[in-house]
């Protein structure tokens, strides 16, 4: 199928993208990499009267460290996040997820924080921005707003963004040193959306877990954090005993949905299977170096 007629503006200043977007809100659909908007243009999913494409505005690209924060300016894409010496050192939960994205030309084109506007349940960055307690960076005419990963998304598909508000980046707080983390997904075969996914982290102590973070993809209509789970394993060494402890709690708190391939009751096995190997894997790796 063929897109609908849409209006498309390229604009070079942030402020002329606020000024559209405030002028034709939900008529309007901000355009970063295309990856996803294109094909629910061609699908007719989506049929906006204006397109603004965000490939002029040379203020929303790039990655910079500043101070304690990793900033991702809204049209960062996957690969330069996949490529960076910076993001590998100093956010290494990103570089250990950004090769489950799809395949290097979608990766190549896709964008950050358009993965984080448009909330796939089963996606890797807002998974990601969840365990790390990212910041989303929303601007609109009337200024910034700064919002929690954690109130971000509201439902399916859905955030808390204003219709005449943008991401202009979101920040992430830098690894310090001794935090260990760990990204792993299962998926029908490599570069498709997940199954079930998990971004974890930890502080490692001579062997005791602190500050652990268990964010989840593909378990609902939302990434969602086991805040239980993750309290039962703080100020524990992994044991026979503290695993079992952790794998009921996560059994009770995780609100899992199936969806077209698996049922419920695989993913409950399949979040139980990563949460064990996840915890295994956090506690044998080398601590970071920050
Ligand atoms: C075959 C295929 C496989 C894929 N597999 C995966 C996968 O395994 N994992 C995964 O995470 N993704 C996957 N994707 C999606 C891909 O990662 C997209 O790049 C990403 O979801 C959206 O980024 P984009 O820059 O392409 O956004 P676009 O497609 O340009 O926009 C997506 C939506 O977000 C909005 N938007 C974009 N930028 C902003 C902004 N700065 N502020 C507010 N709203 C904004 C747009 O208006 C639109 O509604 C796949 C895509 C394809 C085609």
């Amino acid at each position: 199928m063929k897109a609908p007629a849409f209006s498309y503006a390229r604009p070079r200043q942030l402020a002329e993208v606020l000024a559209l977007l405030d002028r034709h809100r939900d008529e309007a659909r901000l355009l970063a990499g295309g990856q996803t908007l294109l094909a629910t243009l061609n699908m007719r999913l989506s049929e906006p009267a204006l397109l603004i494409d965000l490939q002029g505005v040379a203020a929303l690209r790039g990655l910079q460290l500043s101070g304690n924060t990793l900033r991702i300016g809204a049209m960062v894409t996957h690969s330069e996040i996949e490529a960076s010496a910076e993001v590998a050192r100093h956010a290494p939960l990103l570089a250990m997820a950004a090769p489950h994205i799809a395949h290097r030309a979608i990766r190549n084109l896709g964008t950050f924080c358009g993965s984080i506007a448009y909330g796939d349940p089963a996606a890797e960055w807002p998974a990601c921005l969840l365990a790390l307690d990212g910041v989303v960076v929303a601007r609109s005419v009337a200024g910034e707003r700064r919002i929690a990963a954690k109130d971000f998304y509201t439902g399916l598909y859905t955030t808390t963004l204003l219709p005449n508000e943008m991401i202009v980046a979101c920040e992430l707080p830098l690894a310090a040193a001794g935090q260990h983390f760990v990204f792993d997904e299962l998926s029908r075969r490599h570069g498709d959306y997940a199954v079930v996914g998990l971004a974890a982290g930890a502080q490692l102590q001579n062997g005791v877990l602190g500050q652990v973070r268990l964010a989840w993809l593909g378990t609902g209509s939302m990434p969602q954090r086991s805040t239980a789970t993750e309290q039962v394993l703080d100020g524990q060494r992994l044991s026979q005993a503290v695993l079992a402890q952790a794998l009921q709690t996560l059994r009770a708190e995780l609100q899992i949905e199936g969806d077209l391939t698996h049922s419920p009751a695989a993913k409950q096995h399949l979040v139980g299977v990563m949460l064990k190997r996840a915890l295994h894997t956090l506690t044998q790796q080398p601590a970071l170096q920050a």
